[in-house]
């Protein structure tokens, strides 16, 4: 069993335990923290050995799992009999994409496992959702395809094995914490992969799937059946269709954009409150939120469908009392998708039988109240109400089933005249047995007299020792205590086994039954799925709806034209953790043809980075189909949305902050179309003074001039020099963040006004921040010294030739002063150049200024 999945921990089952082996075993004692104990297995080898109780095996999957292990489950497959070992199988091997445990999985996350084939220069790219059976595929250029598996996160990737160091390396950054599983890279063949399309759909062609003609689609697909094939049969068993889809009618979002924008974690911790999406959920249902993280990720760029979103939501936001009634009833809906599939992979426990039923009987209602004149008609239609499964889970199961199935108390009373009559005979013989205690205690006059039950022994009846005189003759012992002897009677015995026969029968009967109901259900599959894909955009446009009620959001205007015009903007997030009405809405005008490009200026702290990241987010929910958080907006659609902004290290990857900065730069420039939407928030700042202003004034020039490009964009910069290009360039527009100076006091108005601003306040956004007082005091002498020096050749030009003001220096630090007792030491730091050094050269030389300092 271990050789075939010896990169896996086996649970192997042996009768109430999974045990471990050998190194599994010390892998699971260290990790589990449990016990380590030792096996004989014969012959002097003793083995390692840890196990796990059978009953808590869904927790220690989630531990081991998280813990980054995949875990092959061996189950028995034959009854014990006592002569020949049992016969076991594995029956699932569970990897981050595979689990299907509701303790393991987000409710309102989708649990991608995706595939990757590499051609030459394209990429074949297939998913699944085996919890919802989800599955699709899609072919992408090489490099769209890290944007394509950013968003959809898998939390498991699969890969031929080679793939490691060739083109697939940059796919998947360490950070995003996705575990890639190598396969051999006959998975990946295109003619094998068809053919476990074809055989696994029963399908002639592919056609019908939309990837006919797209190979690397296929192999990547193919390479997801290969995998479920062997991890969890029951699983593939579920993918009952797959769907082609294409990344082109899709807004693009590369990874920093999602993260920039902070759609679904922000703030400086990442938490999910700050983000766009805890804005806008404000879904029902599971798959509700499920879906609205989906068109999230994924903007259209299809104006029509977009209309159709809008017409819904306005529809909704219309009509206050139709959206409480549908809320209402949306809030009776479970997670139809993850139930169904548990259903049909044979896991489901009856009340989540129960649940399908209560949630699919929402739906006529759901159907009349979107029925209404206006409401969205695809809408309506979708909502099939499945009488078929509901009246089939009615007639079958309990309301409120107890206990396991097999206990008699989850298959409806009527279903079945069979298991009637057994829960009756089982009835019987107990209520026979519950009265034979007065029966017997009248008989012989032994006033305590006991009918008990234990599982060794069965039936009994027990006489306490003072009393055993009076016993009659055709009392048989059983067992005897040390106050007492317990006795069956062969009456006794015969309704015991009327209640152990028919236990048994019944057990076997509502198990075949239950299962016979649930085939059934997954036979309709189809239809529970169309409907509960319903409810999901359903759940969405209400919620949309909600949020444009609560927060006052407007319909965009959208058309396929140049425009990015906004009045009275707002931040959706920040406004909302602000307090209420202290917001300051702000304007926005852009346009390929005329205002293109604006330079935002103005001082720290004064809300650059919010204004851009809300003309951003103001784009992109109006291209979700959400209201927008504006007195209006016409939305020209955009194609991309690249961001950059701040500061940020990839040392994981071996890259310096401003290498950062450049790729991500060099990678705007390289991909953005007339069309898209560009932010930049700070270009340049990880260098010296020159080369920063010298790259932001180019990139600036280039967005301007290159008849590719020519693209909206925002672009805030401390560099002030830089509107001076407003000057040369005619779609270039300076814009400015005012603040106002009050008796030395600086009072952030967050008002975008027309015009450059010349001052950057950092020495009083310092001071705010805590900067110890001679600190602030010395920034603030030094700055003045600057400002009234005359500036030689004008701008920072005359900084270079300059020498650092002088004065007494506050306070020395101990490098300086080592550094003042050297004096050749003391002179090479006066005559450093230092906006001439790169961070690196910096350090470099302050090492061997440290080592002269120590006369080393
Ligand atoms: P820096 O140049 O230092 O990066 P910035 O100009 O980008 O600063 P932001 O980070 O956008 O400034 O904003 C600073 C804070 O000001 C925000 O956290 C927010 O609380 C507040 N703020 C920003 N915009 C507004 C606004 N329009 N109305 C009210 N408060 C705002």
């Amino acid at each position: 069993m271990k050789a075939r999945h010896p990169d896996a921990i086996l649970l192997f089952r042996m009768g109430d335990f999974y045990e471990t082996f050998d190194e599994d075993a010390r892998i699971v004692a260290r990790d589990m923290e449990i016990v380590l104990t030792q096996r004989d297995m014969g012959g002097g080898e003793i083995v390692p050995l840890a196990g796990i109780p059978y009953h808590a095996l869904d927790g220690y999957l989630a531990k081991l799992i998280r813990k980054g292990h995949r875990v092959a489950i061996c189950e028995q497959t034959s009854e014990p009999d006592g002569r020949k070992l049992v016969d076991r199988d594995i029956v699932r091997v569970v990897s981050p994409g595979t689990v299907i445990e509701p303790g393991l999985l987000e409710a309102g996350a989708n649990n991608y496992l995706a595939a990757v084939a590499l051609g030459d220069a394209r990429a074949g790219i297939a998913y699944v959702d085996v919890t919802t059976g989800e599955f699709g595929a899609t072919e992408v250029a090489l490099a769209d395809a890290p944007q394509e598996l950013a968003r959809l996160a898998p939390a498991e990737v699969l890969v031929a094995e080679a793939a490691g160091e060739g083109p697939a390396a940059g796919l998947f950054p360490a950070e995003a914490g996705i575990t890639v599983t190598t396969r051999a890279p006959s998975a990946f063949g295109q003619a094998p992969a068809r053919r476990r399309l074809l055989d696994h759909f029963g399908a002639a062609s592919l056609e019908s799937f939309g990837i006919e003609g797209r190979p690397l689609a296929a192999a990547a697909a193919g390479a997801i059946v290969d995998y479920l094939g062997e991890t969890h049969q029951a699983s593939l068993a579920q993918l009952r269709g797959l769907r082609a889809y294409s990344t082109t009618g899709f807004m693009v979002l590369d990874a920093q954009t999602r993260r920039n924008l902070e759609l679904f974690e922000g703030g400086r911790w990442g938490s999910r409150e700050q983000s766009l999406l805890a804005v806008l959920d404000l879904t029902e249902t599971p798959m509700g939120a499920r879906l609205l993280r989906r068109w999230l990720g994924q903007p259209l760029l299809d104006l029509g469908g977009l209309r159709e979103r809008h017409e819904a939501v306005g529809w909704l936001h219309e009509g206050g009392v139709r959206r409480q009634r549908l809320q209402d009833a949306l809030k009776a809906v479970a997670d139809v998708e993850r139930a169904l599939h548990r259903i049909g992979a044979g896991v489901a426990i009856p009340r989540e039988v129960v649940a399908l039923r209560r949630s699919l009987e929402q739906v006529p209602a759901l159907a009349e109240l979107v029925g209404e004149p206006g409401g969205p008609p695809s809408l309506a239609a979708g909502l099939a109400p499945c009488e078929g499964v509901v009246s089939l889970i009615a007639g079958a199961i309990e309301d409120e089933p107890q206990g396991d199935v097999g206990g008699g108390r989850v298959v409806r009373a009527g279903f079945s005249g069979e298991l009637d009559e057994l829960r009756s005979a089982s009835q019987d013989a107990r209520s026979y047995i519950a009265g034979l205690e007065r029966r017997e205690r009248e008989r012989t006059g032994i006033a305590n007299l006991k009918v008990g039950y234990n599982k060794v022994f069965g039936y009994y009846l027990e006489v306490t020792n003072p009393h055993l005189a009076r016993v009659p003759e055709e009392y048989v012992r059983r067992q005897t205590l040390t106050n007492a002897e317990r006795y069956y009677t062969p009456e006794l015995k015969e309704y015991e086994s009327r209640v152990l026969n028919a236990g048994e029968r019944m057990e076997e009967l509502e198990g075949a039954l239950y299962r016979e109901v649930c085939g059934q259900i997954a036979a309709s599959a189809a239809e529970v799925m169309a409907t509960a894909g319903a409810l999901a955009t359903l759940d969405v446009l209400v919620a949309l709806a909600e949020a444009a009620v609560r927060y006052g959001y407007v319909r965009p205007e959208l058309e396929d034209g140049p425009a990015l015009e906004i009045s009275g903007g707002r931040h959706p997030v920040v406004e909302r953790f602000l307090p209420s009405g202290s917001f300051v809405p702000n304007d926005t005008v852009l346009s390929t043809d005329d205002e293109q490009l604006v330079i935002l200026t103005g001082p720290n702290m004064a809300g650059k980075s919010t204004y851009l990241r809300q003309v951003a987010l103001i784009a992109l929910m109006a291209q979700v189909g959400s209201f927008v958080p504006a007195d209006s907006a016409r939305v020209g659609l955009v194609d991309r949305i690249f961001t950059r902004v701040g500061i940020q290290d990839d040392l994981a990857a071996g890259q310096s902050t401003f290498m950062v900065e450049m790729v991500e730069t060099a990678a705007i420039l390289h991909q953005a179309t007339r069309r898209s939407l560009v932010i930049l928030d700070e270009i340049g700042r990880g260098t010296s003074t020159y080369d920063g202003l010298s790259i932001a004034q180019a990139v600036a020039e280039h967005l301007h001039n290159d008849p590719h490009l020519g693209c909206r964009t925002l672009f805030a910069t401390h560099y002030h020099e830089l509107t001076q290009l407003a000057n040369r360039l005619p779609r270039v527009r300076n814009y400015n963040v005012v603040v106002a100076e009050e008796g030395g006091d600086v009072v952030f108005l967050h008002r975008i006004a027309p015009g450059g601003a010349d001052r950057s306040y950092g020495v009083y956004v310092a001071q705010l921040a805590g900067l110890p007082r001679p600190v602030i005091q010395r920034a603030r002498d030094l700055l003045a010294s600057h400002e009234a020096e005359p500036k030689a050749g004008g701008g920072r030009r005359g900084l270079k030739k300059r020498r650092l003001p002088g004065g007494p220096v506050q306070a020395d630090l101990g490098l300086f002063a080592a550094a003042a007792e050297n004096p050749a030491a003391l002179e090479e730091l006066r005559s450093l150049d230092l906006d001439a050094l790169t961070p690196i050269e910096a350090l470099v030389k302050l090492a061997e200024l440290q080592r002269q300092a120590r006369g080393e």
